[in-house]
C-alpha cells in the first residue's frame, strides 16, 4: 500500500460540511496517514481567517487593548466544530492556555500557529488519529532556515502503524520558540512530512480542482493543467499563478515525490499532478502573467565594447538591496527589468547612481510593464513557438515592449502594457490551447 501525505487547506476545513468532506476522503483511502491541516479558513467572502484574528489578538494584546472580540470569534467557532462534528474537545481550556501564553509575549508567530495547533487537535481526534506537534519535530536553524536533522526526527515519529495529524505551518528555534513559515507556510509543513515519513506520494488538497492553463479570471474557459513538472509549476506560480506555497517543492523535489492538487469539493476530479519529469507532448502547459514592472533603460555609445559595464550597473542596483528579474540587452542599450516592490523610491537614486558610475547617454525609468510567462518544457528545441506567439500577439494588437528567452527553451517571456496583459493572455492560451 502506497503511503499519502494529505495536507487540507483552510477553505477545505472551514465548517463542519468541510470536516466531514475531508474526513471521507481520508477515510476512502487507508493509505491517506500523514494528515496535515491549516487553520480553518473562510466560510464566506466576508468571514475572517482564524490565523486572521489570531494576529489580530496578538496585535491589540501588544498595545494594550481589549483582545476579547477576536478571541471571542476564535473560541466560538471552535466549540461549534466541536459541537457539531460530536467531538469531545474543550476550546476553552486552549484559549485560556493561549491567553496565559500571550501574557508572557511569545511573539506574533506563536498566536499565528494557534489555529494550526488547536485545528490538528481536533481533527487527530475526529480521526482517531495520533497529534504530532510539528513544535517538536520541525526544527528551523538560527538563522530560520530550516534545519535538515527535522526529516530524521520526524521521521522516526511517524513509524508505526496509524495515522498522524501534524498541524501545518510552523516549527521551533533552537531555542524553543515558535517560528511560523510565511503565509500559506501548510504546503511547505506538507511537503516537509511527505518527505519525512518517504510517502509516495503528496496531495494538496484545496478549493481548485487543480492548475488552470491560465487565470480563470482572465480566461473563464481554461483547461486545468494534468501534469506539469516542478520546473515548470516554479515559472508559473512566480509569474503569479497561486495555487501551491513557492518554497512547497523544495522538501519533495530531491526525492521525486509527486504533488497532487486536488479540490475538496470535487473529489473524484484527479486533479494537476506535480511530477519530476513529464512526457512533453503538449508545447505549452501554462500561461501566468503579473502587472506591476519597471524597465531601467541604459543606452551608451560603444557599450559593447566597455569592459565591466554591466558589472558597474548592477552594483548600482545591489548598493540600494535591488534584485532584478530581467536583463535583455542590444549593442548600445541594456534594459533591466525590476519589480516596482522592489524599486519602491530607490528609481531616482539608481539613476544618478549609474549616471555617476557609468557616464551614459541616456537613462531613463519607464514603469507601467506587464511581464507574460509562457511556459512548456515541450517547447525546446521546436521551431515556430516563438513566431507563433509573436503572430498571436499581433493579431490581438499588442505590442511586444520587451521579450526574453533562457537557455532551458522552457519559458518565453513578454513585457507588454500593463492595460495588454489581459488581452495577451487570451490571445496566447487560444493560440496554444488545444495545441
Ligand atoms: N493559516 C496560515 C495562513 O493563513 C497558513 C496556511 O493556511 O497555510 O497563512
Amino acid at each position: 500500500m502506497s503511503a499519502i501525505t494529505c495536507k487540507f487547506g483552510g477553505s477545505s476545513l472551514a465548517d463542519t460540511q468541510a470536516f466531514k468532506r475531508v474526513s471521507d476522503i481520508i477515510a476512502a483511502n487507508p493509505g491517506r496517514r500523514f494528515i496535515v491541516p491549516s487553520a480553518p479558513g473562510k466560510r464566506r467572502p466576508d468571514d475572517k481567517k482564524i490565523t486572521d484574528l489570531l494576529y489580530a489578538w496578538h496585535s491589540l494584546a501588544t498595545q494594550g487593548l481589549d483582545v476579547s472580540e477576536p478571541r471571542g470569534i476564535i473560541a466560538a467557532r471552535f466549540e461549534q466544530l466541536a459541537v457539531e462534528l460530536k467531538v469531545d474537545f474543550n476550546i476553552h481550556e486552549h484559549i485560556e492556555a493561549i491567553a496565559s501564553a500571550e501574557n508572557a509575549s511569545p511573539g506574533p508567530d506563536f498566536m499565528a500557529s494557534r489555529g494550526e495547533y488547536l485545528n490538528g487537535l481536533l481533527l487527530a481526534k475526529l480521526l482517531e488519529a495520533e497529534f504530532v506537534d510539528a513544535a517538536d519535530f520541525i526544527k528551523f536553524d538560527e538563522e530560520g532556515g530550516l534545519d535538515p536533522c527535522t526529516y530524521d526526527l520526524l521521521g522516526a515519529r511517524l513509524k508505526g502503524p496509524g495515522r498522524f495529524v501534524i498541524p501545518g505551518f510552523y516549527g521551533s528555534l533552537p531555542d524553543g520558540t515558535i517560528k511560523t513559515f510565511s503565509r500559506g507556510g501548510s504546503d511547505v509543513t506538507g511537503a516537509i512530512v511527505a518527505r519525512a515519513s518517504s510517502s509516495d506520494l503528496y496531495e494538496n488538497w484545496t478549493d481548485v480542482p487543480g492548475f488552470l492553463m491560465a487565470d480563470p479570471a482572465i480566461v473563464p474557459e481554461s483547461h486545468r493543467i494534468d501534469e506539469i513538472t516542478y520546473q515548470e509549476l516554479r515559472e508559473l506560480s512566480y509569474m503569479g499563478a497561486k495555487v501551491l506555497h513557492d518554497e512547497a517543492i523544495f522538501p519533495v523535489r530531491q526525492p521525486g515525490i509527486p504533488i497532487n492538487i486536488r479540490s475538496t469539493k470535487e473529489p473524484d476530479n484527479p486533479g494537476t499532478m506535480i511530477l519530476p519529469r513529464r512526457d512533453a507532448t503538449q508545447l505549452i502547459c501554462g500561461i501566468a502573467g503579473r502587472k506591476g514592472f519597471t524597465m531601467l533603460n541604459i543606452e551608451k555609445t560603444l557599450m559593447n565594447k566597455e569592459r565591466g559595464f554591466g558589472r558597474r550597473v548592477l552594483a548600482v542596483l545591489e548598493e540600494h538591496g535591488v534584485s532584478f528579474e530581467h536583463m535583455p540587452t542590444g549593442i548600445d542599450t541594456m534594459s533591466i527589468i525590476v519589480e516596482d516592490e522592489e524599486l519602491l523610491n530607490h528609481g531616482a537614486a539608481i539613476v544618478k547612481g549609474i549616471e555617476r558610475t557609468c557616464e551614459p547617454d541616456r537613462v531613463s525609468l519607464n514603469p507601467g510593464l506587464a511581464l507574460i510567462a509562457t511556459v512548456g518544457q515541450g517547447m525546446a528545441g521546436h521551431t515556430g513557438v516563438a513566431g507563433r506567439l509573436c503572430m498571436a500577439l499581433a493579431e490581438a494588437e499588442v505590442n511586444i515592449r520587451v521579450i526574453d528567452q533562457g537557455s532551458s527553451e522552457n519559458n518565453i517571456i513578454i513585457g507588454v502594457e500593463e492595460d495588454d496583459l489581459e488581452r495577451a493572455v487570451r490571445a496566447i492560451y487560444h493560440e496554444f490551447a488545444d495545441a
